[in-house]
């Protein structure tokens, strides 16, 4: 298995970071995640976006440009063989003695892997997952994607012992967003429901996409909060990321969700995103 790390591509058992690496001491660093379909990196434009708006927020200069990034990606997923899966790319304020405050000249240290998984035909897409709630414990710059993850780490692990495979964290009685994906409702009326974007939680870039696919296809949007009681009675549920595209949910906090499989409409949305992203003018 071939990573990216500080410049050269090498078999991860040569990859070593320093332990003074502050992503390693203070969890100092953004990181973005997008997914492979076709041998082609989907959305990630938007995705870089994203990274380069996370460093600003943080005060790290983006190593590389648009194009070098691409150039790195694409390179990497092609020494891997990976033409379907996930690539992870992680910056942080490099390394220097253990100090708060930013070091002076530290060069950010920089991280990539791939992982291949089917996502397309993914089992879950099939058979939809479980969710149960948790509270939100995060602070309060989620729009940041911070390497910091312990309250997802927690949230998750929760999930898995609850026998569920995503956990929806949970403030003021509304649903904030999944542990690592987006999270949506679909009323009786047939309305998707979503949150707003704002601090409060991450700006999907799946999310995005589908938000834009609904409006051309003339599905009803309502962006909005929605409370865990919403979402028990819902018609339907379903999570978006870049890792799984658009998975319907069936239960939530033991509940069925509609007649407990995956909704028409859910299932309707992944293949409109599944064709978008395998389309020619996709990424
Ligand atoms: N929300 C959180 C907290 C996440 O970690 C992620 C992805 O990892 C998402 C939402 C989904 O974002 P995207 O669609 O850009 O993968």
């Amino acid at each position: 298995r071939i990573v990216f790390l500080n410049g050269s591509f090498l078999p991860i058992e040569e990859a070593k970071v320093s332990f003074m690496d502050r992503g390693f001491l203070f969890g100092d660093g953004v990181y973005e995640g997008v997914g492979v379909l076709g041998g082609r990196l989907i959305d990630n434009e938007a995705h870089l976006t994203r990274l380069e708006r996370s460093l600003r927020e943080i005060r790290i200069s983006n190593p590389y440009t648009r194009e070098e990034w691409t150039r790195l990606q694409e390179e990497l997923a092609r020494r891997n063989g990976m033409t379907e899966g996930f690539i992870y790319f992680q910056v942080t304020r490099g390394v220097a003695e253990r100090d708060f405050v930013f070091p002076e000249g530290a060069a950010p240290t920089v991280a990539m892997f791939t992982q291949a998984k089917s996502i397309a035909n993914a089992p879950a897409a099939e058979t939809g997952i479980a969710v149960i709630t948790v509270p939100d414990l995060r602070w309060e710059r989620r729009d940041i994607k911070s390497i910091s993850l312990l309250a997802q780490v927690l949230a998750k692990q929760a999930a898995k012992e609850a026998g569920a495979q995503e956990a929806w964290m949970v403030e003021d009685g509304y649903v904030t967003e999944g542990g690592s994906s987006s999270a949506f409702i679909i009323t009786k009326s047939g309305s998707i429901v979503v949150r707003p974007l704002s601090n409060a939680i991450l700006p999907g870039v799946t999310r995005r996409s589908l938000l834009q696919l609904s409006r051309e296809k003339g599905i009803v949007l309502d962006e909005r909060r929605f409370t865990v009681e919403e979402a028990y009675d819902a018609a339907e549920a379903f999570l978006t990321s870049a890792s799984n595209f658009v998975l319907p949910i069936v239960t939530i906090d033991g509940r069925s969700i509609g007649d407990g499989k995956p909704g028409p409409l859910t299932k309707r949305l992944r293949q409109l995103y599944l064709e978008m992203a395998l389309s020619p003018a996709a990424g």
